[in-house]
């Protein structure tokens, strides 16, 4: 009669939320605003015609990695791929944390890494930014070196604030991280948009990996494809983690097809760094606090503080950002994704009205 009861340390946990809400213009989930180009649609059709569906997959998914590494410049050896980053992520922490090891955050961060953190079984100890966002360097290493965490997250540029990690407090944190034998792992999720990369940093005696994803500057959301560039060791350990075929034939040939249009999305990311400049001086001439983005989303405060009406008041519009005025450090603020450009108007005109009323 009874009910099976789930873990005691996961009975607080509350689920990923996103809304999936059917409007207009969706600028709330950080996704690239257009499709890929037709010809690596036409390339996938071609793939799936083409895979031995009665076969395992290649489980090394050795041609994709090869693809990736020539791309970094890395050896192949240094890549492991997954189902989107937060596969990448979830494996890492399943590899290095688990019950009895912490994993330190430096908040606000994304949400993810303290959650998987919580299913692998390991506790989070979280320290904070300041008031900009910004990380200091001289807290970070304290907080390394009080709590010796199993493992350490970095996030550049950060979500949900936009803002890149200099590279002095990377090397700072990283050198704590070697100290106390633990893993640094840098989400470079929105790594294209920054100026800096830590994956030069990259060395088989440095505690330091990177993961990446396509999802966004890919334009490939919908594929749940993403990877980590590590010291070859660290590649090794996480392969006896992860399922084994997890990473489908055909996901590999979509990988592999996205990797010949590196110039469509060196385009699009221009073309996304544009915009995000005229989102950012619209936003400043409303009143509003914007924090310098890196990415391709904005982190703003309108000028009364007032997120949640503001929110509601684009979604009457049936246009959607990311609500994360009530979250932790975010008070009142909004978070928008850069989309396409009659999007980004409309969002300015609709913000406009919203806000010029109560001027
Ligand atoms: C979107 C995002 C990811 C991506 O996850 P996928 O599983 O690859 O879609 C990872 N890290 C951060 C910080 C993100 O914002």
């Amino acid at each position: 009669m009874g009910r099976p009861t789930i873990r005691p340390d996961l009975s607080a946990l509350a689920g990923y939320h996103s809304p999936q809400v059917d409007v207009l213009i969706r600028l709330n989930t950080n996704e690239a605003p257009s499709a890929p180009p037709d010809g690596f649609r036409e390339a996938v059709a071609k793939a799936a015609l083409e895979v031995d569906w009665h076969r395992y997959p290649d489980r090394e998914a050795w041609k994709l990695r090869e693809a990736i590494a020539s791309l970094h410049d890395v050896d192949p050896k240094q890549i492991f791929v997954a189902n989107g980053s937060n596969e990448v992520l979830q494996t890492i922490l399943l590899t290095f944390a688990g019950p009895g090891r912490k994993v330190l955050t430096f908040e606000p961060t994304y949400a993810l890494h303290s959650h998987l953190t919580k299913i692998s079984g390991a506790e989070v100890v979280q320290e904070h930014r300041n008031d900009e966002f910004e990380l200091d360097p001289e807290i970070a290493v304290a907080a390394v070196k009080r709590e010796r965490p199993a493992v350490t997250f970095l996030c550049s540029p950060n979500n949900p604030t936009g803002i890149v990690e200099r590279r002095e407090t990377v090397m700072a944190v990283l050198d704590a991280v070697n100290e106390i034998d633990g893993l640094l792992v840098m989400d470079e999720a929105y790594g294209q948009f920054a100026d800096w990369s830590a994956i030069p940093l990259l060395s088989d005696d440095l505690p330091l990996v990177v993961s990446r994803t396509f999802s966004k500057t890919w334009a490939m959301a919908a594929a749940r494809l993403g990877y980590l560039v590590a010291p070859e060791w660290i590649v090794d350990e996480l392969e006896k983690v992860v399922l084994p075929y997890h990473l489908d034939s055909l996901k590999q040939a979509a990988g592999l097809a996205a990797l010949d249009f590196v110039g469509d999305m060196d385009q699009r990311v221009s073309t996304i760094v544009e915009e995000r400049g005229r989102i950012v001086a619209h936003l400043s001439d409303l009143g509003a606090k914007v924090w310098p983005s890196g990415a391709n989303f904005i982190l703003f405060r309108p000028p009364a503080g007032d997120g949640e009406r503001v929110w509601q008041e684009l979604l009457d519009r049936s246009i959607l950002v990311r609500n994360t005025a009530s979250w932790e450090h975010l008070d009142g603020c909004l978070r928008v994704t850069v989309g396409q450009p009659d999007e980004n108007t409309a969002f300015c005109t609709a913000l406009s009205e919203i806000l010029g009323a109560t001027l």
